[in-house]
């Protein structure tokens, strides 16, 4: 049976068992708001969201690929809303948007972020250093506040998820900008769950290593498969290709009941890079 499934299946390199179908129930009924979500790991959420029983509103500045997506995946339960997350009354009406079509909020996925040029701190471009703070930090507070409002209106014990980075644990890994931003979403993370855990709303970050998104691509010059290839040699943990839908996977346990009582955590997914950077050789620390 599996092999007849497989067969004429058109997602190759799975094959489909019963733990697949308990799992597509994870957000039964939820209803959820990604940020950032035409693109990258957004989409590759909204997906995952959508297979898994979720009412998703994928909000973005990208319409054209927006729309795209929502029709690819052709689900009344999955929409598409322009929010430019540096304005807070776009962030407003979007959660009033998901109220009015859906009737609550449980999930927030804050994942809209942008990368500047990367000029040295010597000539720092402080108008795309703002630009950055305003779509990365500001925009993160923009949607905590607004989704946190709603939930407590109406009582939902939610779950907020930020995209934060390991850029926001170390130096190397971004643009001075870009690193001081993710450094300030964990906190932001830190500080709200402090205040919104008094009414059951967990707020938690995934911060990805490298993956090949338009906005890596960019910000590093590189074609998809060489981004890939320099995350790989880079990475502690070989044999995989860090992909937006492991990010996705991350964000799902966030937001689903399998991490009730997971709050103020930094989930990163990075392959062991962060606990395996060192100041020496690993052969000379041990023989
Ligand atoms: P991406 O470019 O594929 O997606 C980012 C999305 O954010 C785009 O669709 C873009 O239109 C949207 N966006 C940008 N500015 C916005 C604004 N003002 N309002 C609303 N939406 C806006 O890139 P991605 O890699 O999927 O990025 C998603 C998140 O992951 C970002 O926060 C990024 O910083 C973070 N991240 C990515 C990586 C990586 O290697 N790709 C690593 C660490 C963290």
């Amino acid at each position: 049976v599996e092999a007849t499934g497989y067969d004429y299946s058109n997602l190759k390199g799975i094959t489909l068992k019963a733990s697949h179908i308990a799992e597509a129930a994870l957000l039964e009924g939820k209803v959820a708001i990604v940020t950032g979500g035409a693109s990258g790991i957004g989409a590759e959420t909204v997906r995952l969201f959508s297979e898994n029983g979720a009412f998703v509103v994928a909000a973005d500045i990208q319409d054209e690929l927006g729309h795209q997506l929502v029709a690819s995946i052709g689900s009344e339960k999955v929409s598409y809303r322009h929010c430019d997350v540096r304005d807070e009354k776009q962030v407003e009406e979007t959660v009033n948007f998901a109220l009015e079509k859906y009737g609550r909020l449980d999930i927030m996925f804050s994942n809209a972020g942008t990368v500047d040029s990367g000029s040295g701190i010597l000539n720092l471009d402080l108008c795309e250093f703002d630009n950055i703070m305003a779509v990365n930090v500001r925009g993160v507070a923009a949607t905590i506040k607004h989704a946190a409002r709603a939930m407590v209106a109406n009582n939902v014990r939610g779950s907020i998820i930020c995209t934060a980075s390991v850029a926001g644990l170390v130096a190397d890994c971004s643009t001075h900008a870009s690193t001081t931003s993710k450094h300030a979403v964990i906190g932001l993370v830190r500080t709200a769950c402090n205040e919104l855990g008094a009414f059951g709303i967990r707020v938690n970050c995934v911060s990805p290593h490298a993956v090949a998104t338009p906005l890596t691509c960019t910000a590093l010059s590189m074609e998809a498969d060489e981004v890939e290839a320099t995350g790989c040699d880079r990475s502690n943990l070989k044999g995989v290709i860090l992909k937006a839908r492991h990010i996705a996977e991350a964000a799902l346990f966030l937001a689903s009941d399998d991490s009730v009582y997971i709050s103020g955590h930094n989930l990163v997914v990075d392959g062991g890079f962060i606990a395996s950077k060192s100041c020496f050789p690993r052969d000379a620390l041990i023989k």
